[in-house]
Parts: structure tokens; C-alpha cells; sequence
């Protein structure tokens, strides 16, 4: 039983008003709000334990290593790595990519090796592996999609040749919602021989993953977008490829030995962990986690599906409206325009209503370009949405559009 009145009294910040409305926050895909144990977490650690991690013979130091170090089981059993080794502590989704990319081009390509992405990447998914094509002369190539927001697997295919060294999908589309068949997109990289990384920044707070069933050589996702904090994300890496990797930032943690002759690395997962690490972020992360969990991911998933496929027929009643997304297997994010109205002056007036949605490009500009448009309205869905507030929204986008006649 999906308890939506309890859930709901987890997030303070749910009860909050705006312009003397409720709150309608329909802007998950950006960032998701945070109940209340993770919150609690931070202060609580702050107040009660808080030392740097990993340097410390002293007790707090200590505790504080402990947390940050059970956070990282957290991780792993979350997402079913089969090792500690495998999970890296980044910033976010955005360094994670970044750090692939540095370091995965540096070992394994040469000018002219080429890169797969698909149209509906997240700039964080192109622009970290244009910098490369900068630097060393690597290539992209782009998986189309249909009209409908599904990549078309045959033209895949046939993007692969001998210079292939990597495929980089997100697992789930900010824009479009379209969930990717990444399992058989990965089991096609592998059959030619070339490792894969999801993009699980859309996926990781709607579904269970399983990044051995996957059979992902890596994946990402950010602390923010899963009910965590801001600030801290992580990187799984199969450990065989991670340890190949060289080092992404130099600095305290990752060495072994340092002499101005010869520096030695240190073992995985801290070579990639210059630096004090968000220790108070991983704890409230695995708070998150540990959160989610407790609720179920299967059941997330099926109560989202059920009030994603209910929004978009509401959605469809809406004279004049256009939504961007239409694929078969499609999650909680609905990208539209109606008539003539500019996404922005929508996004405005449905504000002063007390509704949180996103307008512009979502970070996506060429999957916009593929659209023909500059970009558009998004209502992204949580755990704790309900079907009263997309009634609400469906009711707001209907005044707007009167307003505009
Ligand atoms: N990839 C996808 C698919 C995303 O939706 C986002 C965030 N909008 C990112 C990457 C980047 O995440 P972050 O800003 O947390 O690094």
C-alpha cells in the first residue's frame, strides 16, 4: 500500500506556500526535495560527529570515517555493485561524466576513435566529450531518434566500427522521459567489444537498477535528484576498468607515496577521491537511499507509471497542446508547448499559481535543434506527487491558455 499522505509528511517543504498558493512542485527532473531524515542527518553529523574522514587516529575522525565508509555500502548494495572498490564519491553526474571522459580518452583513444552519444543527451553527456575532441582529436557519433523520442537501434548499430572505444546513453531522458533499452544497447556495445556508460541521473530515483544485471561498465547519477544532497554523486566503475584508469585530480587521498621523484597511487576506489571528500553529504546521501528503499523502488516505479500515464491523458485534453515524448516506455517527465505561447510565459503565470515546472532547453539544446524548437514547458514528477496536483496543473495550463485566447 502506497502510503501517499505519510510520504508526503517527510517533506516539510511540501506544505510550504507560494504566492499564497500551495506548493505544486513539478520540477523533480532539476532537483527532488528532501525528507526529513536526510536534513536531520546533516545537522545531526555537523553538530555531533563532524572530523575529517580517513586522516584521524582520534575518535570523532573515526566515527566520521565509519559513516562515510558504510555510506559507500549503501551505494553499492543500492545499486548491486559487487564491490566497495567500484564506488567513486564525485560531485554529481556532471563530474562523474567528466572524469570518464579525461581519463578513459587518456588511456584508451587516439585521434580519430570515436565515441557514441545519443540526440537526447544531457549537455553534461556532449559537452564532456567535446572537450576531448578538443584536446585529442576523438570523434562523436549520434544515435537518431523518431518522432516519438525512441533512439532508432538499427542506425545504432550501425554507428559502431573499429574505432569505436565507448558508448555514453542516459538511461532516461530530462526532456522527453523516454526510458532507453540500455540492457540491449549495452549487450550490443559488448557483442562489438566496446564498454558503455548510463547516464543514470533521470533513472536512479524512479527504478531499481542493477548495474550487474545491466552488465554497465559504468554508471552515473547524482545525491540530488534521488531525495539526497546537493553536492555529491557517484561513479560506478567495473573494477578491472577503473583500475586501468589513471588518475582524475591530484591532491591528498589518492597517493600512496609522494617524493618529488616518484608519486605511487593509492588503491581503488580513493585514487579517483583527491581531496576531503563531501563526507557529510555521503551520510545524508545514504539516508536518501536508505529512504527510497524502505518505500521500495518497485513500488515508486509503478505508482509514478500510474500517474504519468494518467497526467498524459489529461494532459491531451488541453486544446492546442504539443508534448514532446511520446515513447512506448516513457517515465514521470512531460516536455510540452501549447498554441503559440512562449514555454517561458507559460512557465511564469503557472508560477504565480504555485506551480513549480521548468522552461528552456533542459540542458538539451541539440536534442531541441531535433525538435524544431527553442524549447519547452517540463513537469517532472516525484514519489510524492499526486493526482490533485496534476489536476491542478492541467486546470493551470487551461487558464493560461485563456488568458492567451
Ligand atoms: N544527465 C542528465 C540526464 C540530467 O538530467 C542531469 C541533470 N539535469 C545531468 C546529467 C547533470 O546532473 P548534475 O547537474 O547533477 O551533475
Amino acid at each position: 500500500m502506497y502510503d501517499i499522505a505519510k510520504i508526503r509528511e517527510d517533506f516539510p517543504i511540501l506544505s510550504r506556500e507560494v504566492y499564497g498558493k500551495p506548493l505544486i512542485y513539478l520540477d523533480n527532473g532539476a532537483t527532488t526535495q528532501k525528507p526529513r531524515c536526510v536534513v536531520d542527518s546533516i545537522v545531526e553529523e555537523y553538530y555531533s560527529v563532524n572530523s575529517n574522514v580517513h586522516r584521524g587516529v582520534h575518535f570523532l575522525s573515526q566515527q566520521a570515517t565509519n559513516l562515510h565508509e558504510a555510506s559507500r555500502e549503501t551505494v553499492r548494495k543500492f545499486i548491486n555493485a559487487r564491490s566497495t572498490s567500484e564506488i567513486i564519491f564525485t560531485r554529481g553526474t556532471t563530474e562523474s561524466i567528466n572524469l570518464v571522459a579525461s581519463s578513459f580518452t587518456e588511456r584508451f583513444m587516439k585521434p580519430g576513435d570515436e565515441v557514441i552519444v545519443s540526440v537526447m543527451e544531457h549537455h553534461s553527456n556532449i559537452v564532456s566529450w567535446q572537450l576531448q575532441a578538443e584536446r585529442k582529436g576523438i570523434v562523436l557519433k549520434v544515435i537518431p531518434m523518431n518522432d516519438c523520442g525512441e533512439l532508432l537501434l538499427d542506425e545504432y548499430e550501425k554507428l559502431f566500427s573499429e574505432r569505436t572505444k565507448l558508448v555514453s546513453v542516459a538511461q532516461v531522458s530530462n526532456v522527453l522521459g523516454t526510458i532507453n533499452p540500455v540492457k540491449e544497447m549495452i549487450a550490443t556495445a559488448h557483442a562489438h567489444g566496446v564498454p558503455f556508460l548510463v547516464d543514470g541521473a533521470q533513472s536512479i530515483p524512479h527504478m531499481k537498477v542493477d548495474v550487474q544485471d545491466l552488465d554497465a561498465d559504468f554508471f552515473v547519477f547524482s545525491g540530488h535528484k534521488v531525495y539526497g544532497p546537493t553536492g555529491v554523486g557517484v561513479l560506478y566503475g567495473k573494477e578491472n576498468l577503473l583500475n586501468e584508469l589513471p588518475p582524475y585530480q591530484g591532491g591528498g587521498e589518492m597517493i600512496q607515496n609522494v617524493s618529488f621523484e616518484k608519486t605511487t597511487f593509492n588503491e581503488l576506489p580513493f585514487k579517483f577521491e583527491a581531496g576531503t571528500p563531501d563526507y557529510i553529504g555521503t551520510t545524508s546521501l545514504a539516508k536518501a537511499l536508505d529512504y527510497v528503499s524502505a518505500i521500495g523502488m518497485d513500488e515508486i516505479a509503478a505508482y509514478e507509471h500510474e500517474l504519468t500515464v494518467y497526467a498524459m491523458q489529461r494532459m491531451k485534453e488541453i486544446p492546442g497542446m504539443r508534448i514532446f515524448g511520446e515513447a512506448e516506455h516513457k517515465g514521470g517527465v512531460i516536455s510540452f508547448l501549447v498554441g503559440n505561447i512562449h514555454h517561458f510565459d507559460m512557465g511564469t503565470l503557472l508560477d504565480r499559481l504555485g506551480i513549480a515546472v521548468r522552461t528552456g532547453h533542459h540542458c538539451a539544446e541539440p536534442l531541441m535543434t531535433r525538435l524544431g524548437i527553442t524549447g519547452t514547458v517540463r513537469a517532472s514528477l516525484g514519489l510524492y506527487t499526486t493526482k490533485e496536483e496534476i489536476d491542478a496543473l492541467v486546470a493551470g495550463i487551461k487558464r493560461v491558455s485563456m488568458m492567451f485566447g
